[in-house]
């Protein structure tokens, strides 16, 4: 048996990068950006205004005060979206808007709460009187101080949030060029499965872990391909499996028929019609994790039982989607904790579901009293896991834990 550790460097390694595919920028939320973004132009690309008020010389302004205003003429009213040609001349001044080119000639902007003006309306033929001085450069937003034209702006391999966005905007792109999303073949074996939905003949479970699975997987920004419940027969489930390899998929995900039981075809099918690589991780649940290829697609096989399924999925297929994408290992935020009672193991890596809270500024975490692997609902109440190393078989209340925090 191997460790979770080294199973992740294994799965990690079998897999290579998706190509990449250009898309509007409204779908680029999430995805993984492979092109850098650099500025095509200085911004500000020219001097702008900060506030709204009136660009001036600023020596004319060196003794402006509440008592003994600056009283100037101005010659005119600059809105934003405007490129002002006539130079400003020393004496004179102008009213500017926010983010209004400044005039040739000003060198800096006095916001309006510092002169007598009411600026609902645009001013022209009026002198203003100026109550405070200022220095030059004040107010301007200069040509080039955000970034420089060639300047670097966010590099390959960014996951793409709503500020990247807005950015690609700013530097004028409509279109960007991301890793392809993964696409996953994902079925679910085992012959006591019935679709939610239809009545439940005595012996028979609803499949919980298409659906599941499906979610984990399109929150991870994959693509999902999905059969029906297949039951636990060589042949359906090779035909399954072909049918989804002939889409094609970047991963074929099952869940089901990875044990040791007489009938865990899974496995069986992929050793004779593909490779299995990895069978067994030493961890708890999900021991019978399979990993390997099938029509020389990467498969990962997860155990049917739902929290064994789950924490699979958070372990390893997560990675498997990561790597896809170019992407480093997940710098999973991992908590230390301390237990509200004992939890205890039989010596692999386990992962327990539990609650983690603050208690009066420290982290306290409640381990769910069920954690049966079958129990899909020890993960409700909770947001985490609470791991419990290798070799380790009793914690105690109070003792410290790592929690890796579930999203
Ligand atoms: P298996 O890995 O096929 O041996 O299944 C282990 C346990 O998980 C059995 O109790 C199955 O009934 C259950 N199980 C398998 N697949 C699913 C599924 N899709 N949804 C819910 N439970 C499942
Ligand atoms: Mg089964």
């Amino acid at each position: 048996m191997i460790s979770v550790q080294q199973a992740i460097t294994q799965i990690r390694a079998a897999i290579s990068s998706l190509p990449d595919v250009t898309i509007p920028i409204e779908a680029a939320p999430g995805r993984v950006l492979a092109e850098p973004i650099s500025a095509g132009q200085d911004l500000p690309s020219l001097d702008n205004s900060g506030m709204d008020g009136i660009a001036v010389v600023a020596a004319d302004t060196s003794s402006a005060s509440p008592e003994q205003p600056v009283i100037l003429p101005l010659v005119g009213s600059i809105p934003a979206g405007t490129n002002p040609e006539k130079p400003l001349k020393p004496g004179q001044a102008i009213q500017i808007m926010t983010g209004a080119p400044v005039p040739p000639g000003a060198d800096a902007v006095i916001p309006v709460e510092q002169t007598n003006l009411d600026y609902s309306q645009p001013v022209t033929d009026q002198e203003v009187h100026i109550f405070a001085a200022a220095k030059p450069g004040d107010n301007i937003r200069e040509k080039g101080g955000y970034y420089s034209k060639g300047d670097m702006l966010i590099p390959v391999g960014q996951v793409i949030r709503p500020q990247d966005v807005g950015l690609f905007a700013t530097v004028g792109k409509a279109q960007v060029k991301v890793i392809r999303q993964p696409r996953v073949g994902l079925l679910s074996t085992g012959d006591e499965l019935t679709p939610p939905g239809q009545p439940l003949e005595p012996g028979k479970i609803w499949d919980s872990n298409a659906y599941m699975l499906a979610a984990l997987l399109e929150k991870s920004g994959a693509q999902v391909h999905r059969t029906g419940i297949i039951p636990d027969e060589r042949e359906k489930i090779i035909e399954a499996l072909d049918a989804l390899a002939a889409l094609p998929v970047d991963l074929l995900l099952t869940s089901g028929g990875v044990s040791m039981g007489a009938y865990d075809l899974v496995r069986q099918v992929m050793e004779s019609e593909g490779t299995l690589d990895l069978w067994k991780v030493n961890m708890r649940p999900g021991k019978p994790l399979s990993f390997g290829t099938y029509r020389r697609i990467p498969f990962i096989g997860l155990p049917g039982n739902p929290v064994s399924a789950f924490v699979g999925y958070q372990i390893f297929v997560q990675e498997a989607l990561r790597k896809m994408q170019g992407l480093p290992p997940a710098e999973v935020e991992s908590i230390q904790a301390t237990l509200t009672t004992p939890v205890s193991s039989d010596g692999r890596e386990s992962y327990i579901p539990g609650k983690l809270t603050k208690q009066d500024g420290n982290w306290v975490v409640h381990p769910n009293q069920n954690p049966s692997s079958g129990n899909l609902y020890a993960l409700i109440p909770g947001n985490s896991l609470i791991i419990v190393p290798v070799g380790v078989k009793f914690l105690n209340t109070n003792e410290r834990v790592n929690v890796r925090l579930l999203d």
